[in-house]
């Protein structure tokens, strides 16, 4: 029998610490390790982002002259080396012309023009270096739409490489809002044969090229990130026009929850907050409480009162449209409410004049925070995720753990993990509410702000939520045994 340890290449566009726009980057910096404690060889190849290079993180040259085809030419890419954590070596892409630039996908005005051709690289490029290091991966995890062309050139142009001959692929949505798409003319960059795979059963996608389909249709197995939105995703309300393709792969589709880094995201040990707290010693959180109101310089009289976070992107997906129609009737709640965010212009200017409006009751930051958004969550009494779809969620369960009660949409990942409150039984841990309303929403909020003010019952809530355990392990044993399928049938 072979004990060789499971060798997984593992690809994903942003990974914590290195490079984040969203909770991809934390799933692909937490999983990563869940797996290697579970006896995996784990490596990992991504961009040398402008903001990788900017941290001056320490690295090693691993190859100056890595050949990669790119349409017609082969172009020369550097690889240097870092770890993620002891044991799981980084390869960074470095190629200037096309990763060192000042964001990862696009600037505010729109995508990168060449966005096929960054990823497309970055694609090819990870099978060329794993061949020039002589790594034969069992398992290629790939993760969404910049990483969706593998699973098809491993069953086209590089099947002919004895060095993938046994290599299966798995591939990860985490949001099928992003599906990469690109006009057809563009299809030779991608290497592979258009009569093969530019068709109805492969990339093409109404007249266009969809890397995300490439991904859903050439793997060997799909995931997404819950249970909830492996189902939802194959129905025409969420489906965004995949769900057909969805459902004709749906054998090989799974639901997995993501976790949540304990390590990072703990009241206890968290080095962001002013006076860390836990279940047993709750004072703290008042600490946080007192803090962030001087911080976001909001009434200190909020200190009594329920204080209503949010940490997110300004983004129609996340529900902002809900709270900008009810901002004035939450407002009138008499609370406080901290906004965290970046994105959309419009949600930011409604939040803006909001805040004027209501001096010392709104604490708004517009930008990307990582700290912040720690001290916010302890800080808070009650957190909204209003979402419109919500492949899985992280906030919610990081909320759980520090003690702050969440108001979700119950959909996706939102409606695996928050369950209503009971006061009768005295279990759930939030609230939720169902249709896609402002006044559904306002409704939940409402609740939420009647139950704050009985402590006996909030100290319940509470308790319940931060003894849930999202840890990655549980994840990461389902993970291995979809991979362990997969090379099986394989
Ligand atoms: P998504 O990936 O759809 O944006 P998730 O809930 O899965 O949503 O993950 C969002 C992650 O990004 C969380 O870790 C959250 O704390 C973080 N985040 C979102 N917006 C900000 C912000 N403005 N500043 C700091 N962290 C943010």
């Amino acid at each position: 029998m072979d004990t060789s340890p499971l060798k997984v290449l593992f690809l994903s566009p942003e990974v914590v610490p290195f490079a984040k726009s969203g909770g991809l980057a934390d799933v692909a910096g937490s999983l990563p390790p869940a797996l290697k404690r579970l006896g995996m060889d784990v490596r990992l190849v991504m961009p040398y982002y402008r903001i990788i290079k900017e941290k001056e993180i320490e690295s090693r040259v691993v190859t100056r002259d890595l050949k990669v085809p790119l349409g017609g030419e082969t172009l020369q890419a550097d690889v240097l080396m870092t770890s993620l954590v002891k044991g799981i070596p980084v390869y960074l892409l470095d190629r200037e012309d096309l990763y060192d630039r000042p964001n990862l996908y696009g600037t505010p005005k729109g995508d990168y023009y060449d966005n096929l051709e960054r990823f497309t690289f970055f694609a090819h490029s990870a099978l060329r270096l794993m061949e020039h290091l002589d790594f034969v991966p069992d398992i290629i995890h790939c993760h969404d739409w910049q990483t969706g062309l593998i699973p098809a050139l491993i069953k086209g142009p590089y099947s002919q490489s004895q060095h993938f001959s046994r290599t299966a692929t798995i591939f990860t949505i985490h949001n099928l809002g992003y599906q990469g798409i690109f006009p057809a003319r563009k299809f030779p960059i991608t290497g592979l044969n258009p009569v093969d795979f530019f068709h109805l059963d492969g990339l093409e996608f109404w007249g266009n090229i969809s890397l995300l389909k490439s991904g859903i249709m050439y793997s060997d197995a799909i995931t997404t990130v819950s249970p909830t939105y492996s189902m939802e995703i194959q129905t025409s309300e969420y489906g965004m026009g995949m769900e057909g393709t969805l459902q004709f792969r749906q054998e090989f589709l799974y639901g997995i929850l993501n976790g949540i880094d304990y390590n990072q995201w703990n009241p206890a040990k968290d080095t962001h907050l002013p006076t860390p707290y836990s279940p047993n010693k709750m004072k703290g959180k008042m600490g946080c409480k007192e803090a962030l109101l001087q911080e976001m310089e909001m009434d200190s009289s909020l200190k009594d009162k329920p204080l209503i976070g949010m940490i997110t992107r300004l983004d129609t997906q996340k529900g902002l449209d809900l709270l900008v129609t009810i901002l004035e009737k939450i407002l009138a709640l008499d609370i406080g409410l901290v906004i965290l965010g970046s994105g959309d212009e419009k949600i930011q200017t409604a939040i803006k004049k909001a805040a004027n409006r209501h001096p010392g009751m709104v604490g708004l930051y517009i930008g990307f925070n990582e700290p912040l958004a720690h001290r916010i969550m302890a800080g808070v009494d009650i957190f909204l995720i209003p979402s419109r779809y919500e492949p899985c969620g992280l906030t919610q369960m990081y909320a759980l753990k520090y003690g702050t009660i969440p108001v979700v949409r119950a959909t996706g990942g939102l409606q695996d993990t928050i369950t209503p409150f009971d006061k009768q039984t005295g279990e759930g841990n939030g609230f939720r509410f169902g249709p896609y309303e402002a006044k559904a929403f306002l409704a939940a909020i409402q609740q939420a702000v009647e139950y704050y003010k009985d402590a006996l019952v909030w100290n319940q809530i509470q308790a319940n939520g931060m003894q849930a355990d999202f840890s990655w392990d549980r994840s990461a044993e389902m993970y291995s045994e979809v991979y362990q399928s997969i090379l099986k049938r394989s």
